[in-house]
């Protein structure tokens, strides 16, 4: 498959500080398709209301993730900026790509199962999705040969939360309440969502765990970055039960995309979080379309413990939703020492 630079859109996005409305716009896409959440084509008021500072803008977010129904993107929030035709035009795979995309991006199905829908060709399923092919920082990929250093620490901030789960297709998936924040290097993250995949979709020197949550995470100015919790299964089924793990397969709603917040139901994700906080990290991308890059990955060395009846819980709703391991392409890990 021939390969080219990248997706107008993003080209636009991260080398345009001055675009912070459209920016935003285009994070809240980020997250709304980590674990691909619909879009939906609805008649949708013009921009003008369209909040204009960082806080409004920040605020109109976290509205967005946290409102209790099916979450959806309306046309008013995906980026307005059209891609540059010129860039389309001089490349003929993009060329080709336009005709398949005049169908609704609504539409766009995109599955972990081989085929014309599958991971191969998920940037055929829609025009957002090029990066799926064309991007040079994919997720996942195999983690080895990182440089041992230094790391600073992480420092998980996490309250309970009131349960908002939803099956979304694709996975479980779980919104987090306002409140919870992660603090790295001097920047804090506020915890968005967290889901899972089935076998974890990183591997560490080859090797996939039994499952991986990934607890996603933005900071005030847009970036991203994903804490993946490795989860391995053990036969000691009293001692291994995970408590939070259990809680979410308790409530797992019986409709799929349907958004449940069960009444007094609490979530705590410290319980999810291993003793042991060293980690690997490096730059990557969301592991589902659109496959937007420009995130940070840590991803934690040890793993948290689960039963094998709460692994074979899950395999049945998801027995197989991993992307497959995409090409490091010389970039840099850095693994805590
Ligand atoms: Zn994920």
């Amino acid at each position: 498959m021939k390969l080219f630079k990248r997706v107008p859109f993003c080209q636009v996005a991260f080398s345009t500080v001055t675009l912070n409305t459209y920016f935003a716009q285009l994070v809240l896409g980020f997250f709304l398709s980590v674990s691909g959440i619909s879009i939906a084509q609805q008649a949708a008021p013009a921009a003008s209301s369209a909040p204009t500072t960082d806080d409004e803008m920040s605020k109109a977010i976290l509205e967005k993730l946290q409102k209790s129904g099916d979450i959806v993107i309306r046309p008013s929030d995906l980026p307005s900026k059209p891609p540059p035709k010129a860039a389309v035009a001089a490349n003929p795979v993009a060329k080709q790509e336009a005709k398949p995309a005049a169908k609704p991006i609504e539409h766009a199905h995109w599955s972990y199962t081989e085929g014309p829908d599958g991971p191969a060709n998920w940037w055929r399923t829609s025009k957002d999705n090029l990066l799926c092919s064309a991007g040079k920082q994919q997720s996942p990929i195999n983690i080895e040969g990182g440089i041992l250093v230094d790391l600073p620490p992480l420092r998980f901030d996490y309250k309970i939360s009131p349960l908002t789960i939803q099956d979304n297709g694709h996975t479980i998936l779980v919104n987090y309440a306002e409140g919870s924040n992660l603090s790295l290097d001097a920047r804090q993250y506020r915890l968005v969502q967290f889901h899972f995949h089935k076998p974890s979709e990183e591997a560490i020197d080859g090797k996939r765990a039994d499952m991986v949550a990934h607890l996603v995470h933005q900071h005030h100015d847009g970036r991203l970055l994903v804490v993946a919790v490795l989860m391995n299964s053990s036969l000691e089924a009293s001692q291994a039960e995970n408590a939070a793990f259990q809680m979410i397969l308790n409530h797992i709603p019986l409709v799929k995309k349907e958004s449940s917040s069960p009444n007094g139901v609490m979530i705590d994700l410290n319980q999810l979080l291993p003793k042991n906080l060293a980690y690997f990290t490096f730059m990557g991308s969301l592991t589902t379309p659109p496959c937007s890059e420009n995130v940070q990955w840590v991803v934690l060395k040890e793993a948290a413990v689960i039963s094998k009846q709460q692994l074979d819980n899950f395999s049945r709703i998801y027995p197989n939703n991993a992307r497959p391991l995409q090409s490091r392409s010389g970039r840099l890990i850095k693994e805590a020492r």
